[in-house]
């Protein structure tokens, strides 16, 4: 084994639910942008921007990358709800295909920007639509006690400096209303709400052209083998459904869906230690390289390579290295008996696990593979389990 902890991605499972997902929608006037935050691993970006899908950046960073993997600029799309002056440069030099605004204060200055370029960029306005998202507080962003987004008041404020804003043209809206959504009613109501603000917009604004309703399609954490491949025809029918009324195209940002499946943190036990009525894993990967346990009390399955997880399961607490409390993947989760070097694979970690990672406690980076070779055969040992 070689040395962990790194993140381990399978690309054939990658190329399969990326081919789902265009199939999907292969019919409609519709546009997949991958959610560059989820995962920036340059060979993924690479695979993605291969298949044909857009890129959605929130950052100048991000940006970059995106065009050196191949991405059109045209198919890029940049939100984010705290834009520098420097990186709305790199989004109009490079001429990217639409730069969603989520505040009057920053529309004025991408206008100002742009006249200095002599340049009149295409931009989308994000709306906070007051959707609960129905999902964890901390990845729901489309309530107006968040902070994305223009709220209703802003957006019926814009009507007044219409005026002043000759270099940008504004073509539509954006929306975003959270993360890890499986309940397919809450893009149905978010539908609704976007049937109701259209009119609005195309009284005060002109002619709607552009409309993208964000991400956030959730993936299955608690049992990742069965329905590895995300429900895409739900989600993308649910939208076909809700927004039929509309004659535009529809574009979708999706990054944990596309990618969640395809990567395993894979991490090797240090120490077996007993309490009086516990027993911990100490790991030799901690939330350093995987954040979202103690950022979210997100929960992923973790298996122990190669193993049976029918015989002699004894109950772990399984933590990191790292002088945090929270610094804790699972409490209390079921596994086979685990010894001093034995690996064991945290399944579902190709969305913002290896993105989020951290140098905190002067660990080093993260490392990374994604072959497919003797590693790929024993992880399919543990699915088939
Ligand atoms: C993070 C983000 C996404 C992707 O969300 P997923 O839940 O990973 O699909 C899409 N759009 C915006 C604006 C985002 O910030």
């Amino acid at each position: 084994m070689e040395n962990t902890p790194f993140y381990f991605y399978d690309l054939d499972l990658l190329n399969q639910t990326l081919d789902s997902a265009m199939y999907a929608t292969q019919l409609d006037n519709f546009h997949i942008h991958y959610a560059i935050k989820a995962n920036n691993n340059k060979k993924i970006l690479e695979t993605i921007a291969n298949k044909g899908f857009g890129a959605d950046c929130v950052s100048g960073w991000e940006i970059e990358a995106a065009i050196e993997a191949g991405f059109p600029a045209s198919s890029i799309a940049f939100a984010g709800v705290g834009k520098t002056d420097a990186e709305i440069a790199i989004a109009l030099n490079r001429k990217i295909g639409m730069i969603h605004c989520e505040s009057l204060e920053e529309i004025l200055v991408i206008n100002e920007m742009a006249q200095a370029l002599n340049y009149r960029p295409q931009i989308a306005l994000r709306l906070n639509p007051n959707v609960n998202a129905l999902t964890h507080a901390k990845i729901s962003t489309g309530l107006t006690e968040n902070k994305f987004g223009l709220t209703v008041r802003e957006f019926a404020e814009l009507v007044t400096i219409l005026d002043e804003l000759n270099h940008v043209q504004i073509v539509g809206l954006h929306f975003h209303i959270g993360s890890q959504i499986l309940d397919m009613t809450v893009f149905e109501k978010l539908s609704d709400r976007i049937l109701e603000i259209v009119p609005q917009f195309e009284r005060t604004l002109g002619p709607f052209t552009y409309l993208n309703v964000g991400g956030g399609l959730g993936i299955n954490y608690e049992n990742p083998t069965e329905g590895i491949i995300p429900d895409f025809e739900a989600y993308f029918e649910t939208f076909r459904r809700g927004l039929a009324a509309l004659n535009v195209p529809i574009h979708f940002e999706l990054g944990r869906s596309l990618v969640g499946q395809c990567g395993s943190l894979i991490t090797k036990v240090l120490y077996v230690k007993k309490s009086d009525d516990k027993n911990f894993a100490i790991l030799d990967a901690g939330m350093t390289e995987l954040m979202r346990p103690a950022l979210y009390g997100a929960q992923h399955k973790i298996e122990k390579l190669g193993a049976n997880h029918t015989e002699n399961n004894l109950l772990y607490d399984v933590v990191g290295p790292i002088c945090e409390s929270s610094d804790r993947f699972a409490e209390g989760v079921e596994l086979p008996e685990l010894k001093r070097g034995d690996i064991l694979t945290i399944r579902s970690c190709g969305a913002y696990a290896e993105s989020m990672s951290l140098r905190y406690n002067g660990r080093e980076a993260v490392g990374n593979n994604l072959k497919r070779t003797l590693l790929n055969t024993s992880l399919r040992m543990v699915k088939s389990a």
